[in-house]
């Protein structure tokens, strides 16, 4: 691990470690001062921005309504509690976000049952997922009430779900009674890498979360869209769970130029990534194993060089670039706003010098010790 990165932080030169890093634009900035001088609301829908913020939101994602969230693993978890009674099973790619980054809420607060099934590429396992629908639910065995899909699919290094796969899960999970909730926190990403719309992607889901902070570069906030019911009660349980934050105005005034003007360049990141990715194997010399990124997120294997993924985002770190350890073997690199095609020789020189001097390591821990999950 990177000893300090608070001290890391401070002489970084480019900071990788997530696309939540991505800064505002200058346009949000000022139409975040120009909301912090107006005259704040009280209720919790009653801000004019937030309106047109969800408003907006529910209209670019195809839904009936929208409601604003401090966090993406909040509109997550909300989802799951509006749509599943304790004791229920929820239904998730074993890799996901859901199961894997958040604290194990929609268990610990929503009761929930989760139960990951086996995929590649963050498409969970169209067959298994069938059969669990075909085992059915009795006195004994507990019912399926929800099925999460990851769209981009973090984990999977980006992978962009494919729409065929999407509602293939829609229509398995229509036929049964069952909701789909889209955990599209990159959603916009995979929107733009299969050149199909938000909407599109999210019409076989009945609530589908989006990051206003991610690609889209608003500095805080969430959006989960769904049926009016859904999200009547979704307003209860954010309240519950203490997400009912005021003033909501500067960060609904950031969120509508994210929906608004972000989508269209999240593409650049794409191109990043590319060039990144295809630089860092050139100079790695067969030390690293980088497979072309479908979206935003550059995967790292050291696997092939026998050095082990901390080890070697230490040294980068002392080179400026900040990079996120994903297992043991594994680095995330998260290309966002803040990252230019100028970074790309930059970070591969830096991967050049440290691929080149760590020292190998005596033995790879085994697979089978705790990763760290982000
Ligand atoms: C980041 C992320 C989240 C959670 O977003 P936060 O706003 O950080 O809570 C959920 N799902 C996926 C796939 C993510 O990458």
């Amino acid at each position: 691990m990177i000893a300090s990165p608070a001290a890391a932080s401070r002489n970084a030169v480019f900071d990788l470690r997530s696309d939540f890093l991505s800064p505002p634009t200058d346009a949000m900035k000022a139409a975040i001062a120009e909301a912090l001088a107006d005259a704040s609301s009280f209720g919790l829908r009653e801000d004019a921005r937030q309106q047109a913020l969800e408003a907006r939101a529910a209209e670019l994602l195809g839904k009936e309504d929208a409601l604003l969230f401090p966090t993406c693993t909040m509109a997550n978890l909300v989802a799951v509690m509006a749509q599943v009674r304790p004791g229920e099973v929820v239904l998730a790619e074993a890799e996901s976000h859901v199961l894997v980054s958040e604290g194990g809420g929609a268990s610990a607060l929503g009761g929930a049952l989760l139960r990951g099934l086996p995929g590649s590429d963050g498409a969970m396992n169209i067959g298994r997922l069938e059969h669990e629908f075909a085992a059915g639910s009795d006195a004994q065995r507990p019912a399926v009430a929800l099925v999460v899909v990851e769209n981009t699919h973090n984990r999977a290094g980006g992978a962009p779900l494919p729409l065929d796969h999407v509602d293939a899960v829609g229509q398995l999970a229509a036929a049964r009674g069952v909701g789909v909730h889209l955990d599209g926190s990159r959603l916009f990403n995979a929107a733009s890498a299969l050149g199909v719309s938000a909407r599109r992607l999210a019409e076989p889901a009945t609530t589908v979360a989006i990051s206003l902070n991610k690609g889209l570069c608003a500095p805080l906030g969430a959006i989960l869209a769904g049926p009016r019911p859904v999200i009547r009660e979704a307003e209860r349980l954010r309240q519950m769970l203490g997400g009912g934050f005021r003033p909501t105005g500067a960060i609904a005034a950031a969120g509508l130029i994210a929906l608004d003007e972000m989508p269209g360049r999240i593409g650049d990141d794409h191109h990043t990534a590319r060039a990144m990715a295809a630089r860092i194997a050139e100079v790695s010399g067969g030390a690293a194993t980088v497979a072309k990124p479908p979206t935003n997120i550059v995967m790292v294997d050291l696997a092939a060089g026998g050095v082990t993924a901390a080890a070697v985002a230490e040294q980068l770190a002392g080179h400026g670039v900040l990079c996120l350890p994903f297992g043991h073997a594994r680095l995330r690199l998260c290309l966002h706003r803040g990252i230019g095609p100028e970074a790309v020789e930059p970070v591969a020189s830096a991967f050049a010098v440290v691929l080149g001097k760590t020292p190998r390591a005596p033995s790879l821990p085994r697979r089978d010790q705790p990763e760290p999950k982000v």
